[in-house]
């Protein structure tokens, strides 16, 4: 329980704490307001190597042990969360093939996809099916040496630049239980009858797009099959989704540590009444509450993902942290906003993007209900234990 950064982490967060505040900060308001999309960004991501975090160091990547990866996407976050989702989804799915890819398929794509020159997301989500993995529609049929791929994805982030995209299907859609019959296959976006149809309209998480996808007689060959044997798709998406939970808490904190910044030199220059507003006990009251739950929540995520590098499976400890900092991060943010009074509703101001962009916290790689459910089933049948 006691945690403290090493100084080869505490510099690669400097690093990143000074990209954040020279590259992000200053366009962070208008990039966001105009949808214009962060290209200046992403090359400047490539630069630091960003891309490769997830990638082993034989294929080019930086291999960044857990915690290190929660300091990136708290960073950048704190500087504008909708670029933490460009490097996201792209992560889990690197993470994915390094874990799940067979060799040929890591030669192929982790090289490029370490540099960042490839991109990639994650497509598991369909318009009916979305918590429940197992009730996908997409299919994916046997014809000689291919697979014939039919379906729709929904709120795929990346999808415009994902290349390949990992596609969840299923390779026998009347196997029992249904998670033995799902396989990922590797969709190449070249590849004919694979269309992005559509920019999905949302409340925030702006800088990155969140798309429907379709997919119509795609064929793909076997090869293209993750890991090369079916039936292994579920498994090997949730198994990704442990350092995608770490991601989104991380993600949190950024949130909650800009709420925080924002309030507190809000308090400071606002004055009322003949004072400054943070004299006011009622603000300080506020104040004080967005600084225990910042830093609650991320020793809470460093925990986690210190944990992770343990080599433990901690599935419980990452949605423990992924449930209390996206919590906090809504919290943070609408405690930001009443400091401000009516320029906390302003789109001249920062925390109006933060009071728009946390509830996606609260529902990404799970939604927080239903990791609640995960983590008392295995308190309760003695697979994971706190203290
Ligand atoms: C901006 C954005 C980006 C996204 N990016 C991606 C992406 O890149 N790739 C991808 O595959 N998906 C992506 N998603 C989809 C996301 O993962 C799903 O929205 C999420 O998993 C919830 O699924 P759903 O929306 O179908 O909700 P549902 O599963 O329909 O849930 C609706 C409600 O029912 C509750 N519920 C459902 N099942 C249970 C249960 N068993 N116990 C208790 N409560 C339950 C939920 O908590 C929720 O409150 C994205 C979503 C958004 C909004």
């Amino acid at each position: 329980m006691d945690f403290q950064l090493s100084d080869e982490q505490k510099m690669y967060r400097d690093t990143l704490r000074a990209f954040v505040d020279k590259e992000i900060v200053p366009v962070a308001k208008e990039w966001e307001h105009s949808g214009r999309y962060p290209t200046e960004i992403v090359e400047g991501m490539k630069r630091l190597g960003l891309f490769g975090l997830a990638v082993p160091e034989e294929y080019g990547g930086l291999a960044a042990d857990t915690v290190s990866f929660a300091l990136t996407f708290e960073e950048i976050s704190r500087g504008w969360m909708g670029i933490a989702g460009i490097l996201g989804s792209h992560s889990v799915s690197c993470w994915m093939l390094a874990r799940h890819g067979t060799d040929e398929q890591k030669q192929r794509y982790l090289p490029a996809l370490a540099s960042g020159e490839r991109r990639t997301g994650i497509a598991l989500t369909e318009p009916g099916a979305g918590t429940d993995l197992q009730g996908i529609r997409t299919t994916a049929r046997r014809d000689g040496d291919d697979y014939v791929v039919d379906g729709t994805k929904m709120w795929i982030t990346n999808a415009r630049y994902a290349d390949p995209l990992p596609v969840l299907v299923k390779t026998d859609p009347k196997a029992e239980p249904a998670h033995k019959g799902m396989s990922i296959l590797l969709v190449p976006a070249d590849t004919p009858g694979f269309t992005v149809t559509q920019d999905i309209g949302k409340l925030g998480y702006k800088g990155t797009e969140s798309c429907e996808v379709v997919l119509d007689g795609v064929r793909v060959p076997e090869s293209q099959l993750l890991g090369g044997v079916e039936g292994r798709g579920l498994q090997q998406a949730l198994s990704s989704l442990e350092t995608g939970r770490i991601n989104i808490a991380a993600r949190s904190v950024g949130i909650a540590q800009r709420a925080y910044d924002e309030a507190l030199s809000y308090a400071r220059d606002r004055t009322a009444f003949g004072q400054a507003i943070g004299e006011f006990q009622a603000v300080q009251l506020r104040l004080a509450e967005i600084a225990v739950k910042l830093q609650a929540a991320r020793l809470m995520t460093y925990w986690a993902a210190s944990r992770m590098d343990d080599g433990v499976r901690m599935d419980t400890e990452s949605g423990m942290a992924k449930i209390f900092a996206s919590e906090a991060a809504l919290d943070c943010a609408t405690d930001a906003m009443r400091i401000h009074g009516g320029y906390g509703y302003s789109t001249e101001f920062e925390v109006e993007r933060l009071y728009r962009d946390a509830p996606l916290m609260s529902i990404g790689e799970g939604t927080n209900d239903v990791l609640r459910g995960v983590v008392a089933k295995a308190l309760l049948g003695g697979t994971a234990s706190i203290g």
